[in-house]
């Protein structure tokens, strides 16, 4: 083959695409992989700048992919980051509740919990006290023992490095700006590849769109905001969550630990109006604007969702005070001034599914003999990789 072919050409270069193309080794060991990505190193958008927590997967529909991929991906990143010694906090979590309705909701959290095979307890205020003393609830918790937390940049920087050690070609700086059945442009360069794969994170949908399998969805990006605590480390031992909104794929503002110990506030889940705007006016591009406020007509009048009331409580965040009262529910003692450092932000790329105006509550995979298609791999793909690598790639065995 010439430097300019491969078997199969990945376009994204964040956990999902790198956890990809170390599964096609192992079932095609001597397959040519080439990964893409435009930025100039690895994970510098969501997998780089996401919460770090390994999820259990106890949230999601049993008969999701979500539920499966989440519950495999925890152990098989366990096992990743132990073969690459990357530290990892057992910190496990805490889902409290704010209202007597809530612990109903947490009893059917701990329902879900046994249909996805998840271990979860319902726990009392004295349990909940021994686990976390910080936090508060109304009569009863729900403790997953097999939520942790990682750093997430080092996970997909060590992942790059194992895949590049193995045989798989980083094509760094390489965007890709057009592609097809057969081929991939990048602004680098033009390859044949036999079989692409689209993990482009934010920008998935415009690499599925010429093979056809995105005209279904837009992209409608959500911005995750975080403020760190000046607490000692290990102040806060356990992860804190917040009933979630069933009607959202977001989980509200919660409390992370992370594995080094300090607290951390978020991330919220804002509006906004362009793909890669994670600072001031950086990132904001007028095609994108246009594309993005042109879905809001549709979304706005979604009867599947509370948008009005899901701008309504996410634009406040933006002010650290708000967003830090809101914490208040969960852990009592937060002050404002102890959460004044800014974390680095990321953006969902969540999927608005345009004919039934509803947010994409799933991982979507699509493809043919040409081509696969990575679509909504939002949160917990960051856990789920692994898995979701091995349910993909069964196919190529
Ligand atoms: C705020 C926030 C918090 C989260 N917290 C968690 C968590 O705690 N636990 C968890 O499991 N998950 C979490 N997630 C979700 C998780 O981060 C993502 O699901 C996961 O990182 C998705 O990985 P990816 O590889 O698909 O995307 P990305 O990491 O975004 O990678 C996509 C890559 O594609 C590249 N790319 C895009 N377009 C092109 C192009 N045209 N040409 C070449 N390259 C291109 C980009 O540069 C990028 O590197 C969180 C997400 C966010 C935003």
């Amino acid at each position: 083959m010439s430097d300019n072919a491969f078997d199969f050409g990945v376009v994204g270069a964040g956990i999902v695409g790198l956890a990809l193309a170390d599964r096609i080794r192992q079932v095609q060991p001597t397959a040519t992989i080439a990964v893409f990505d435009k930025e100039s190193s690895v994970g510098q958008h969501a997998s780089g700048r996401n919460s770090g927590v390994l999820h259990a997967g106890f949230y999601y529909s049993p008969d999701s992919l979500k539920a499966q991929l989440t519950r495999d991906g925890n152990n098989l990143l366990r096992d990743f980051l132990a073969a690459e010694n990357i530290p990892i906090r057992e910190c496990g979590k805490v889902v409290v509740a704010q209202t007597e309705a809530e612990v109903t909701q947490l009893q059917e959290l701990h329902r879900r919990g046994i249909a996805n095979g998840v271990t979860t307890e319902l726990i009392d205020e004295t349990k909940l006290t021994e686990l976390e003393p910080l936090a508060k609830t109304v009569n009863l918790a729900l403790w997953s023992p097999n939520t942790a937390v990682a750093n997430p940049l080092q996970a997909t920087v060590a992942l790059a490095e194992k895949v590049k050690r193995e045989g798989t070609v980083l094509k760094l700086g390489h965007e890709v700006t057009s592609v097809g059945p057969g081929k991939v442009v990048t602004s680098n360069g033009v390859f044949s590849v036999g079989h692409v794969i689209n993990a482009a994170g934010l920008y998935a949908d415009r690499i599925a769109k010429p093979f056809g399998f995105c005209d279904d969805y837009a992209m409608l990006p959500f911005k995750g905001l975080y403020w760190y605590g000046n607490w000692a480390p290990n102040t806060l031992l356990r992860h804190v969550y917040p009933v979630p909104d069933p009607r959202n794929p977001f989980l509200g503002v919660h409390l992370t630990v992370t594995v080094d110990g300090r607290a951390k506030i978020g991330p919220t889940a804002i509006p906004i109006f362009s793909r890669e705007s994670y600072q001031g006016f950086a990132g904001l591009t007028p095609r994108e604007i246009l594309e993005i406020v042109g879905l809001y007509p549709k979304f706005l009048t979604s009867k599947n969702h509370d948008v009005f009331g899901l701008i309504k409580t996410e634009l406040p965040k933006y002010l650290q005070r708000h967003l830090v009262n809101q914490a208040q529910a969960l852990v009592p003692s937060i002050r404002p001034a102890d959460f004044k450092e800014r974390g680095k932000p990321g953006i969902r790329a969540q999927l608005l599914d345009i004919k039934n105006k509803k947010l994409e509550m799933d991982f979507v995979v699509r493809g043919d003999e040409h081509s696969t298609h990575m679509l909504n791999a939002v949160s917990p793909a960051w856990t789920s990789a692994f898995a979701m690598a091995k349910h993909v790639c069964s196919k190529f065995a």
